[in-house]
């Protein structure tokens, strides 16, 4: 870009823009620049911040990052009950108490992106699990754009790669029986961080697969966008518009899982998810349904 053109765009002089390319290139930003072709950005720092982040997205403002959190999902959670604005968006460098579903712990050393989102849809508390399975799709796409790698869905909102586990949901909500009042998405993601080992399902960061470096700050801006714009539709149309999407990226379709349910463990092999986004299983008794967080899931034997 011009410094003539930036100076134009911003009404400021091209001394202004010089003095702010400096402070940036001060932050670790690596811009080159020419006096007859302009600046050029190069590569950016591994940092979240604001501006980047929210470029071309609705939510993820306000935005606030913290060195160390307990938890992000907690920090969050207490700004909603105090009335903090849909689109606030907290991270955390590290987490020292992440939580997964169900009171797991979710490790969060840092490299890695650890956020949750603040949301007041209008939408039924029986309208929120399938939002789960919509930004783990976003998420999925996300990592494909910004990596190259076919990311896959695990139903219900778990991101997988190459056969690992890279990205975990988790959804808590405060509702009456037909209104909600808010919901806080946490998310993390491995990035740049080492990845835990000894779980009980294999994990692994996107810098290790790919073997370079990954820019969580243009990772989570991606999916700032996607999601931005899928939230607006599911408040409209609900899961039925993102359903084949969501079949195409799936990594359980066509597989044998065990699905531990209220009725024991069923076996069977997956065929879809139905227009409110439950599992469908077709086993020896014929097809069940189920609705998400009513089970656990594991991949048969011989499809791990
Ligand atoms: P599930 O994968 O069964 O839906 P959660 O999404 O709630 O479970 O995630 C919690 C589980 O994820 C933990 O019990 C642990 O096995 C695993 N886990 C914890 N930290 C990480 C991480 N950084 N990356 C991948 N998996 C993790």
């Amino acid at each position: 870009m011009s410094g003539a053109g930036m100076a134009g765009n911003l009404g400021m002089t091209r001394a202004a823009v010089h003095k702010r390319i400096k402070k940036l290139r001060d932050q670790g930003y690596r811009i080159s620049g020419t006096t007859r072709q302009g600046y050029r950005l190069e590569a950016m720092p591994d940092r979240l911040e604001a501006p980047v982040l929210s470029a071309g997205a609705v939510l993820g403002r306000p935005f606030m990052n913290f060195p160390t959190a307990g938890s992000t999902q907690d920090e969050a959670k207490q700004r909603a009950l105090q009335g903090a604005p849909e689109g606030l968006l907290v991270a955390a460098e590290r987490q020292t108490a992440g939580r997964g579903r169900l009171g797991r712990v979710w490790i969060s050393s840092s490299g890695g992106l650890w956020c949750s989102l603040v949301l007041r849809p209008a939408l039924r508390p029986d309208q929120v699990p399938a939002l789960g399975l919509v930004a783990a799709l976003d998420w999925a796409r996300a990592i494909r754009d910004r990596t190259g790698l076919a990311a896959r869905v695990k139903w219900p909102n778990d991101v997988w790669v190459q056969g690992r586990k890279v990205a975990g949901l988790l959804i808590e909500m405060s509702s009456e029986t037909d209104r909600v009042h808010w919901i806080v998405l946490g998310m993390g993601v491995n990035v740049n961080n080492a990845p835990p080992r000894d779980l009980p399902v294999p994990a692994a960061s996107l810098a290790g697969i790919t073997g370079a470096p990954v820019s969580r700050g243009a990772l989570l801006s991606r999916w700032l966008r996607l999601f931005s714009r899928s939230y607006r539709l599911y408040q409209r149309r609900g899961f039925a518009s993102f359903r084949q999407a969501y079949l195409r990226f799936s990594l359980l379709e066509g597989r044998t899982v065990a699905v531990d349910g209220p009725e024991g463990i069923a076996r069977g092999r997956v065929a879809g998810v139905d227009p409110q986004g439950r599992l469908m299983v077709v086993g020896s008794k014929g097809t069940s349904v189920f609705a998400v967080g009513e089970v656990s899931l594991r991949l048969g034997r011989n499809d791990a």
